[in-house]
């Protein structure tokens, strides 16, 4: 992919939106607002407008957590869709595509549907935020745009522990590490730590999973009457599907969160087999070869079985 710079990409525009896909992740949120942050110190009279969906509370240390909203409206030069594989996952932001002259996506998903007239799109990137760092001046980036960055690399690698890490992730975190950032409280506060209401739910999670394939697939679901019950949101559930990819003989964990009535929000991981961007593909979702995420419907015992009929596919071809 050839070099290209942000601020190439924003020569003469004065107003200039950000987005991401829906119920924002680290990486999603670490790369608007670090890309939000650098506009901003490169120009403070340009006007940029970043549409999220409310952000977790956990990322509340980033710069510009407040000045997030939904698209209500307005014409912009440039709009940047961060983070996005697909429109669908732009849920009601997409408007913002259409009200923008130029339409550019920088994202890292293998099966991004080439939906933006101007796209960067790297797979063997780890993280939207790695990428977006590439196409950054380094001498211009703050210690608060690096915040920002750091956090979606940390977030996207489980902490520099999943196989998309590369020499090259690591030297970017590196850069990124030397502007300046409290790396250590990041990763405990934003990772690690966890809320009561969190691990009760990590712990009936694990309580009520199955393993299914001969044990090489682990499955788990919280239901809506659950969530009501704990009256817990969906950020609450961030980790489960890891937890439950690293049980011994498992290569393929699924983990399901009721959405509405019979509609799930599936999270795919895999060791080292399965590649889950293609299942979750052939359900209409997406994602990366060792994570991805799909939503369907159905009791649960018709996803689970419409899922492991592509998993056995792959686990037994
Ligand atoms: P999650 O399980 O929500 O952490 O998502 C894992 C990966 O799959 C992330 O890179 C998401 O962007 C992607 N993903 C999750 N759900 C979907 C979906 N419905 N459509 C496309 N990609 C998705
Ligand atoms: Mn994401
Ligand atoms: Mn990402």
């Amino acid at each position: 992919m050839e070099k290209v710079k942000i601020d190439e990409l924003v020569k003469g525009a004065g107003r200039i939106c950000i987005t991401g896909h829906i119920r924002p992740d680290g990486d999603c949120t670490g790369s608007c607002l670090g890309l939000r942050r650098y506009l901003l110190d490169g120009d403070e009279s340009r006007q940029v407008d970043v549409f999220l969906e409310p952000v977790p509370a956990i990322f509340q240390m980033l710069p510009g957590y407040d000045r997030t909203g939904m698209y209500s409206g307005g014409r912009y030069d440039v709009c940047f869709v961060l983070d996005v594989s697909d429109l669908q996952r732009l849920g009601e932001n997409a408007a913002c595509l259409e009200n923008s002259d130029r339409v550019i996506c920088i994202d890292h998903h293998v099966t991004n549907t080439g939906f933006a007239a101007e796209a960067f799109v790297k797979p063997d990137a780890a993280a939207t935020c790695e990428l977006l760092f590439e196409m950054m001046d380094e001498e211009r980036i703050s210690s608060e745009t690096a915040k920002c960055l750091y956090l979606g690399i940390v977030h996207d690698t489980g902490v520099f522990k999943h196989s998309n890490t590369t020499r090259h992730t690591m030297e970017v975190a590196g850069a990124l590490m030397e502007k300046g950032i409290a790396h250590d409280r990041l990763i405990n506060d934003t990772f690690y730590a966890k809320t009561y209401l969190q691990n009760q739910l990590l712990g009936r999670a694990l309580m009520e999973s199955i393993l299914f394939c001969d044990g090489r697939c682990i499955v788990s679901m919280i239901s809506g009457r659950s969530m009501e019950f704990y009256k817990a949101s969906h950020e609450d559930l961030e980790g489960i599907v890891d937890q439950l990819r690293v049980t011994v003989g498992v290569d393929c964990a699924i983990f399901m969160t009721e959405i509405e009535f019979r509609v799930y929000k599936v999270s795919l991981r895999s060791n080292e087999k399965v590649d889950v961007s293609r299942v979750a593909s052939y359900f209409g979702g997406g994602g990366h070869v060792r994570a991805a995420g799909c939503t369907m419907s159905g009791t649960f015992y018709d996803v689970v079985n419409n899922l492991s009929a592509q998993i056995a596919g792959q686990l037994d071809p």
